[in-house]
């Protein structure tokens, strides 16, 4: 309770507050936004009605780091904000420092769940919105009100640094988890941040290279993924990109942030800067910008440093003063700062979080959290080979087993960056291996090589050559050797491109050797971005991609190896065999600050499929312990609502192999007639069905006029030519199964 002299002190202050005295009305006790009961539209304009332009203003731009300016006095509160999108990051100041595990101020640790690539890898939609739903709760306890994920920006070039947060290289498929993912966070009342939009695609100079991108081919890749989360989910809220696009910065764009974004897909959310993404006041705010982040003192003494304006950051420009003196002169009218200002409101309100703060201290990565996380660290994990049946390993009949590699003792959860969350605890594969294997089968481990960059009293000819002996000594020595190579945080993460698509230095070499002493050895990736394998892969017998796996990604690999869970990931981006063969290697990063999506349409299997260039391993592609016949395909039904055809397909998946398992079954479209180019086929459903030994199941697919439209630059609109279709259905974009014709009448 507070007491009487504290009580007056405070009527006092507010008194002396300019705000107050500036107050268009004050708000009553039973004013009408205040009361739950009130429809959300009502409560937002009634708000509004009780805020002063001064209020208005502030609203515009953060309070702090990861906090949106509050007004105390109409009891709206500060939108408290935590990174993700691979679990709830601490919030206590940028990536930098945040990051360092060694950092003594940085007291949050939650969950660690698998990389955004991972999850797609699991093409389980029902997963990522458990997983959407379990970060929300972990957001809550801590007492946050929004987490800034998920990340859909297209996997667009092998090199990118966040293509370990991304959904892979399909819109569709991005747009699906996407989806999925924002409906667990809201269902939670928690904000989530779908972002970065748009064509955020490469990390190489990212606050000033400008991607140039036709219409086409941002409709059709670069846009899908948020249009479905504002159209299906929707989001509350959407981040705006670094970047510039067709030469204007994405905070800045009008036909980006208003025409596309709020006019045509309906977005009645707050749009928020990236970090320091902001570069005027007024064009800024015309744009549609709705809220810039950081804000307050610490943009100021952020702004000030001179390494965070030489990469080229702009920041502080929303701030009250700058915004009120741009209203004052007639640059910003009031009608555009009441948008702004309702649409935080309305997500306040929407949220839950006006009438019901997140108070925190309630207990995360709780069993449920983690069991999320192992299920996605499992069924993310794609085999990408299998030779002889090398796995699963039997655990009665092997006695040693050799662990070696850079990656193998040292948990490599994520990529770096502001998505990397700091666990309590994170199973390294050597210690997933350790566990499962007890005691009656020996691990022996060596480091191999030591990873590059990390260690340089390893990192000597003397040193590196005894590491290697003393890991091809464990794999001749042992029934079985796991070699475990990859990348980690300083070569793979946010704010820099991956150098090259090679393996980090010595780490062929160390595959060679060890495939040389033993033929039973397995490799195994753990990186989110490609990786070349043309030294090793033909005499590799067994590989496995367990990209970048959280907290659990040791305790997953281990239960793949051994059998306890049947392999079921599937590809979500193409493996090229070499950078060059990718379809943006030619106009990638771009010269003079300048991008162009050269390859236009053609990303990953749209490329690869189309024009005939065989990658390692093609999207969607994973196999699995057990065998999956696929028949049956027919059109069970075919509606003709007006305009909008709609045709139900369904095809007979049975296990013909003798264990459990689950297929990611696909269905793509193939337009054969359309006077425009397009794809040899395009991904338009996928359904992930799991399958007891001998089971049949039938699935079940909607397809629609949708599904058969591309964007026309000439109608500037979705077009689908009548004529005749296929429908393929298969288990990667290259093993299609089954096909089967489908007509659109005129
Ligand atoms: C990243 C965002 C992130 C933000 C806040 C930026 O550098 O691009 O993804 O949410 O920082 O940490």
């Amino acid at each position: 309770m507070r007491r009487p002299a504290a009580l007056l002190s405070a009527i006092l202050l507010s008194a002396l507050n300019p705000a107050w005295l500036l107050s268009q009305s004050t708000a009553p006790p039973d004013a009408p936004y205040k009361n739950p009961a009130t429809p959300l539209e009502q409560r937002v304009s009634d708000l509004l009605g009780h805020m002063t332009l001064e209020e208005k203003a502030t609203m515009l731009s953060g309070s702090g780091w990861m906090e949106s300016a509050p007004i105390d006095r109409l009891g709206i509160p500060a939108i408290k904000m935590a990174d993700g999108p691979m679990g709830v990051r601490s919030w206590a100041g940028s990536s930098a420092i945040t990051n360092s595990v060694n950092n003594p101020a940085v007291k949050v640790q939650t969950t660690s769940f698998p990389s955004g690539v991972a999850m797609a890898a699991t093409w389980d939609t029902d997963l990522v919105q458990r997983e959407g739903q379990a970060i929300a709760q972990e957001v809550k306890a801590l007492g946050r009100d929004m987490i800034l994920g998920p990340t859909v920006n297209i996997n667009r070039v092998p090199l990118w640094g966040r293509n370990f947060e991304g959904y892979g290289e399909d819109p569709y498929l991005a747009a699906r988890l996407g989806v999925a993912y924002i409906k667990g966070v809201q269902g939670e009342g928690v904000i989530p941040s779908v972002k970065h939009f748009d064509a955020n695609n490469e990390e190489f100079e990212r606050h000033r290279i400008d991607a140039h991108i036709d219409d086409r081919t941002l409709n059709e890749i670069y846009l899908p993924a948020f249009k479905a989360a504002v159209e299906e989910a929707h989001v509350w809220t959407v981040m705006s990109a670094y970047n510039k696009l067709n030469g204007v910065h994405c905070g800045e764009d009008p036909a980006l942030l208003t025409d596309i974004l709020k006019k045509e897909f309906g977005f009645k959310g707050f749009v928020i800067s990236d970090w320091g993404s902001t570069y005027s006041t007024a064009p800024t705010v015309n744009a549609g910008m709705d809220l810039e982040m950081p804000g307050g003192a610490r943009v100021k003494e952020w702004m000030a440093f001179p390494a965070t304006q030489a990469a080229g950051n702009g920041g502080g420009w929303l701030a009250a003063d700058k915004v009120l003196a741009e209203v004052k002169a007639g640059n910003i009218t009031e009608a555009t700062l009441n948008d702004n200002v309702s649409r935080i409101l309305r997500v306040i309100f929407a949220s839950g979080i006006f009438d019901h703060p997140h108070m925190g201290g309630g207990e995360v990565d709780t069993p449920a959290q983690r069991a999320v996380a192992l299920q996605g660290a499992t069924e993310g994990i794609v085999l990408l080979k299998n030779a002889g049946s090398l796995l699963p390993l039997d655990a009665t009949k092997i006695h040693s087993i050799a662990v070696i590699g850079p990656n193998a003792a040292v948990a490599r959860t994520g990529g770096g960056g502001s998505s990397l969350v700091r666990p309590k605890y994170a199973i390294a594969p050597l210690d997933g291996i350790k566990e499962r294997a007890g005691d009656s089968i020996h691990v022996r481990f060596e480091l191999g090589v030591v990873m590059q960059g990390e260690d340089p009293a390893l990192d000597t000819a003397d040193a590196r050559a005894k590491s290697l002996r003393a890991a091809v000594d464990a794999a001749a020595k042992a029934d079985v050797a796991v070699v475990v190579v990859g990348r980690y945080a300083r070569l793979e993460g946010e704010g820099f491109d991956v150098k090259t698509m090679d393996l980090p230095a010595g780490q062929d070499e160390l595959i060679e050797a060890v495939e040389q002493a033993n033929p039973h050895t397995i490799v195994v990736l753990n990186t989110g971005d490609p990786v070349t394998m043309r030294r090793w892969i033909d005499k590799t017998p067994a590989l496995l991609d367990m990209w970048y796996g959280g907290q659990e990604g040791g305790h997953a690999l281990a239960a793949i190896l051994f059998g306890d869970a049947n392999p079921s990931g599937k590809l979500p981006v193409s493996l090229p065999k070499r950078f060059e063969d990718s379809p943006a290697a030619a106009n990638y990063p771009g010269e003079n600050l300048r991008v162009d999506y050269k390859e236009g349409i053609y990303v990953g299997y749209r490329y690869y499929d189309t024009k005939n260039v065989e990658p390692q391993f093609p999207f969607g592609f994973g196999l699995s312990y057990t065998s999956f016949a696929y028949s049956d395909l027919k059109v069970s039904k075919i509606e003709f609502a007006g305009k909008n055809p709609g045709w139900n397909f369904t095809v007979k998946v049975k296990n013909t192999g003798t264990r459990a398992g689950a297929e990611v079954v696909q269905l793509y479209v193939r337009d054969g007639h359309s006077k425009i180019d397009r794809p040899i086929h395009e991904l338009k459903g996928f359904q992930r069905v799991e399958l007891k030994a001998g089971e049949a199941k039938t699935v079940q697919f909607n397809v629609d006029r949708a599904d058969l439209s591309y964007w026309s630059p000439d109608k500037k609109g979705w077009v689908a030519d009548p004529g005749k279709f296929e429908i393929q259905v298969g288990a990667s974009s290259r093993d299609i199964r089954l096909s089967a014709p489908l007509e659109l009448k005129p």
